[in-house]
């Protein structure tokens, strides 16, 4: 079957009988970039990354403040590390580090599953951490952290739970990813206003449980297959959905030499020189756009220079600490 070939996009739509709103969102070209730099997985890692791709996507477009959604994944499994982040111009990126034996601690026919199963991937021994981090990228304001339980099913029900919790209304969240697209589905109880008579309540209760059930009628593969205009017309058009807006995503890495200069200098001086006296340079790849950034013994001798500039030169001080190169 071929598949609606559209423009990576989310879409925002606005319920006025149920007090809800909608996001959905399509990564194709953005979602195959992240993808370029992860070759081989099996079906249910590209599910399982291209699902969480999709939601930060729409978690940054419901955030109150223009900021980043990350959403970060330590797995007690084959899957060592999963992240997707969304900023607040939707730009997305995303990667996953397996464990060297990840293949052998699996069954062959759950990798083949796209709809990722959580515990076996990530949680198999009830260690996994999967946390939600919302960064308002203000500089008086640090971001915050809240921890999703591994215990759901899918990386769409483990959401819902969270956010029930958080928000205390109703979200409900539908994701699918293949190695072409990656996609979901956001619907969202908004707060009621005050003064809502019972039968206004109930009303809006009703209304919001129609769109579930008609959002429940989608599948995988037609959530994959349609665009978000389409889909939205064909899921809701009796509900009288008014699009609020239509924003364009795209793969982006804000990695930067400052930023991986600012990881080496914490690996601390001994593990930097130990590479050098090695390699004679370290060498880093950027985990989500393989970008290479290389440090010699001078680059590195200013980083450490800075660092203990930055530390008031304390370190300087204590002996071992002058640089060999
Ligand atoms: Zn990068």
């Amino acid at each position: 079957m071929s598949k609606a070939r559209g423009r990576d996009e989310l879409i925002k739509l606005l319920f006025t009988e149920a007090g809800a709103r909608a996001h959905l969102v399509r990564l194709d070209q953005s979602w195959r970039h992240v993808l370029q730099h992860h070759a081989d997985l099996p079906p249910a890692l590209v599910g399982l990354l291209g699902q969480m791709s999709a939601a930060s996507c729409m978690l940054s477009a419901s955030l109150k403040f223009s900021g980043s959604v990350l959403l970060q994944i330590h797995g007690d499994g084959p899957v060592r590390l999963a992240v997707a982040e969304c900023n607040a111009d939707l730009g997305v990126r995303a990667t996953i580090k397996l464990t060297e034996n990840w293949a052998q601690d699996l069954d062959p026919n759950l990798l083949l599953q796209p709809e990722p199963s959580l515990r076996p991937l990530l949680n198999q021994h009830g260690q996994g951490r999967f946390s939600l981090v919302l960064d308002a990228r203000q500089p008086d304001q640090r971001p915050y952290q809240g921890i999703v339980s591994l215990d759901d099913q899918s990386i769409g029900s483990a959401i819902e739970s969270y956010m029930a919790q958080s928000e205390q209304l109703a979200s409900r969240l539908w994701l699918a990813a293949d190695d072409q697209t990656a996609c979901g589905l956001l619907l969202q109880q908004m707060p009621a206003e005050g003064g809502h008579s019972p039968v206004k309540q109930a009303s809006r209760l009703e209304a919001w449980e129609r769109l579930v059930l008609l959002a429940d009628t989608l599948g995988p593969s037609e959530l994959l297959q349609t665009n978000p205009q389409d889909l939205a017309h064909r899921l809701f058009w009796q509900e009288s959905p008014r699009l609020l807006q239509s924003q364009l995503v795209q793969f982006s890495c804000p990695c930067s030499r400052a930023r991986v200069g600012r990881m080496l200098a914490s690996l601390g001086q001994t593990e930097i020189e130990s590479i050098l006296a090695a390699e004679g340079r370290v060498e880093v790849l950027c985990d989500f756009c393989n970008r290479p950034y290389q440090f010699d013994a001078v680059d590195c001798g200013q980083l450490f220079s800075e660092a203990q500039q930055a530390a008031g030169f304390e370190r300087a001080t204590q002996p071992g600490s002058s640089m060999k190169h």
